[in-house]
């Protein structure tokens, strides 16, 4: 089996932001790239633990064109959008797509996550949100792209949430932080109006994350 360490992989993922509660039934998906491989989640298939349809062998491997390797299902939807990201990012070892319910609210409401902790800078920046088109179209993979430059995350309008990494790991954590970053503005607006970190504070703490290996900061 080609790639059986970033398919395992892809598949604790998918269970475990089942259980986050970040993705609902086969909504979501998630690649690793190798080489010139993609290892990616197929399409339509149940990623709760307590059904654990989905399995290593049934997590395609697929060429960067998109060609089939290894790959016994159709893959995701989405699957322009992940192929788009590593084309466009060399850099990119992982990417994970969610339907999550704050991300996905918020992405109804703004142009661009407002920036109401610093843990807006370990995306590079402010999470920009790209406008909607229609699932799994090069249209909607060129704006997230786009949405994409020079940040680690962004949120598809209208739609949910992309996060990228150089590892799975990274990915699938800066999933997880985008999610409550999303949730604590949500919380805040629906109370008041919450007060915003000036642009230049968040630049700020990107160069001191930056130093620090871009650790997740835990202050
Ligand atoms: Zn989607």
């Amino acid at each position: 089996m080609l790639l059986p360490d970033a398919r395992a992989a892809i598949v604790a993922t998918c269970q475990e932001l089942s259980r986050a509660g970040l993705v609902v039934g086969t909504a979501g998906n998630v690649s690793v790239r190798e080489g010139d491989l993609v290892a990616v989640t197929p399409s339509g298939v149940r990623y709760a633990e307590l059904a654990p349809d989905l399995t290593p062998e049934l997590v395609g491997v697929h060429r960067l064109d998109g060609a089939a390797v290894e790959a016994p299902l159709a893959p995701t939807s989405e699957m322009p959008l992940h192929l788009a990201i590593y084309t466009a990012r060399p850099e990119v070892g992982a990417v994970v797509h969610t339907h999550s319910p704050a991300a996905t609210a918020l992405s109804t409401l703004v142009d661009e996550v407002p920036a109401v902790h610093y843990y807006m800078a370990m995306f590079g920046g402010p999470v920009r949100v790209a406008p909607y088109a229609t699932y799994g179209t090069d249209e909607l993979a060129r704006n997230a792209v786009q949405a994409l430059h020079e940040r680690t995350a962004c949120l598809m309008g209208n739609h949910g949430a992309v996060t990228v990494g150089p590892d799975l790991v990274t990915a699938h954590d800066k999933c997880m932080y985008l999610e409550w970053l999303c949730d604590v503005y949500l919380r805040a607006s629906s109370a008041g109006t919450p007060r915003l970190l000036p642009p230049a504070e968040i630049a700020a703490v990107a160069e001191k994350l930056a130093s620090y290996g871009q650790q997740p900061p835990v202050a």
